[in-house]
């Protein structure tokens, strides 16, 4: 498959990976993909139905027959499962910690690995997450690894949930971040880790223009150096 014209971009939670990939999405005129809201989806329904997050049986059942529809949104993607707007739901705090659990399940990652290999098939597409340059896509032309300190994503992280009208408290916040973290980073199966040749950034001293622009640059002007740490970091 060519994988030119996809750009990977992973991080951890609060790393500025929504915002900055839905921007470098537009600019370029490419698709946007939010793997993060599909995990987010699975657990949302598996929660509903009162599945066991660990139980991968009863998780692949779920995803024999999923009607999962992901839409550009006013800012986050526009989720649809089982033709219902479930967009709002899965973006609790709490509702990253139960999508970091079924994404530890084997049966979980190969279906939607494989849904998500699906979707950018045509190229041109932005693809957000935590394993889209190393797993997903790992032939991707540009891949992008973005982090910034915990307490700075637990800052933004309150921030954005409470723009959208939910409860925020930081300290709280920060606790599941570095939990999420350790859950991610530390599993077996598609851990949260920079592939090998990608550009690292660390945000915690950038503004998301300056992100965007050092990426676009990246992406225009490719082969300048593959491995590097961003001027702000
Ligand atoms: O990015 P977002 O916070 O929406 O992702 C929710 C959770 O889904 C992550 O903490 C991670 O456990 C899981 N995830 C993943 N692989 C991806 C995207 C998300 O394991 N490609």
């Amino acid at each position: 498959m060519a994988e030119n014209d996809i750009i990977t971009i992973d991080g951890p939670s609060g790393s500025g990976k929504s915002t900055i990939s839905r921007l470098v999405a537009a600019r370029l005129g490419f698709t946007y993909l939010d793997t993060g809201a599909m995990y987010r989806a699975v657990g949302f329904k598996a929660r509903k139905l009162g599945i066991d997050l660990s139980d991968g049986v009863s998780l692949a059942g779920i995803l024999e027959n999923v009607d999962l529809v992901l839409a550009p949104g006013e800012g986050d993607t526009r989720v649809i499962l089982d033709q219902e707007d479930i967009s709002l739901a899965i973006r609790t705090a709490e509702m990253g910690l139960v999508a970091s659990k079924v994404s530890a399940q084997p049966v979980v990652r190969a279906r939607l690995t494989e849904m998500q290999r699906r979707m950018g098939r045509q190229g041109r597409v932005v693809v957000e997450g935590r394993d889209t340059g190393t797993v997903v896509f790992p032939a991707a032309r540009h891949k992008f690894f973005l982090d910034a300190k915990p307490e700075e994503r637990a800052r933004r992280r309150c921030l954005q949930l409470r723009e959208k009208g939910l409860q925020a408290e930081e300290q709280e916040i920060l606790a599941q971040i570095i939990k999420r973290d350790q859950d991610d980073s530390g599993r077996s199966l598609a851990p949260l880790k920079p592939a090998a040749d990608a550009v690292i950034i660390d945000t915690s001293h950038m503004n998301i223009d300056e992100v965007v622009s050092f990426m676009l640059e990246k992406v225009e002007k490719p082969g300048q150096n593959s491995q590097t740490n961003s001027q702000g970091a």
